[in-house]
């Protein structure tokens, strides 16, 4: 069953996080001349079109990326995401389209980078193929993402990123994502992991950190933006980003950029930010 498609969802403010701390990652992975290798487990298609399509229906951007768009008083690495948007927006007049992880990944990539993306969608992976084909250092496949941490880790490059983004329709993803990262570490344990996880049942989310903690795998980041308090009602109330390996920058960036985040995109004042480490060094 594959009836989740990201283009109801693209730019709202969970994708706000998500690619605000992939792109700090990729840039202190950057730091160092050397290559490396980024897996995108769940690309999705890398390219939306926020009006005319199904973005539209939800308009769900309208409380993520769009809250950002017209401030001038962004922080320097915020500023940096935005304006990986509006590279797709003709220099930022209007906002119009929303770059989905892999994009964000291959317009920062250097030639010594290379990236692979799959996605299971039969109609989503034709576009993702299509939006990539011009990309040198990118590779498309249309596979099941989880198994890709045990065919392709670890990396020749020795360094690498993998980002594991599930839609979370099936409740084995939950547990899946923690395989996947044991899978992976058991491979190539210097690699950074970063999983997305939503929160809609608290309980859920546990299920992903309990399993980490289980694993025995050490220094572990979770970072999350709550719009609203927990609830047992429908809908995701918060999401995070678990890092495994992360770059040491990584927590500092996030501790200065949370607070200015959660004022801007939760105008109400029901948001909640939070940064702690699951398992330390
Ligand atoms: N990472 C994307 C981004 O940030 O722009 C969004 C990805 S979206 C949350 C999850 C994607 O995973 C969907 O496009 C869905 O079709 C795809 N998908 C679901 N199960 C999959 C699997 N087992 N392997 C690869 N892709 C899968």
């Amino acid at each position: 069953m594959l009836s989740y498609r990201h283009s109801f969802h693209a730019g709202n403010h969970a994708d706000v996080l998500k690619h605000i701390v992939l792109m700090l990652i990729i840039e202190n992975l950057q730091l160092k001349e050397k290559g490396f290798y980024y897996l995108d487990t769940h690309a999705g298609v890398g390219r939306y079109r926020l009006f005319g399509d199904e973005a539209e229906k939800t308009a769900e951007f309208e409380e993520g990326i769009a809250r950002l768009w017209e401030r001038n008083d962004l922080p320097p690495e915020v500023k940096r995401y935005v304006d990986q948007i509006k590279r797709l927006n003709y220099g930022g007049k209007a906002l119009r389209y929303y770059a989905g992880s892999p994009l964000i990944a291959a317009q920062l990539l250097r030639p010594q980078d290379r990236a692979l993306l799959t996605e299971l969608h039969p109609s989503d992976f034709p576009l993702l193929r299509n939006n990539f084909k011009e990309y040198a250092n990118v590779v498309t496949k249309r596979d099941d993402g989880f198994q890709q941490l045990k065919a392709t880790l670890p990396p020749k490059e020795r360094r690498g990123l993998v980002l594991i983004d599930p839609p979370y329709e099936l409740k084995e993803d939950y547990d899946l994502v923690v395989q996947a990262v044991e899978e992976g570490y058991k491979r190539f344990a210097t690699g950074v992991y970063a999983v997305w996880y939503p929160v809609v049942l608290r309980q859920q989310t546990k299920r992903i950190v309990r399993g980490l903690e289980r694993s025995g795998i050490r220094k572990i980041l979770q970072i999350e933006l709550a719009v609203r308090p927990d609830s047992d009602q429908r809908g995701m109330t918060a999401s995070g980003m678990i890092v495994i390996n992360p770059p040491w920058q990584l927590e500092t960036q996030m501790k200065s950029i949370l607070p200015y985040l959660t004022e801007v995109l939760v105008p109400a004042g029901t948001g909640k930010w939070s940064l702690n480490w699951i398992t330390p060094e």
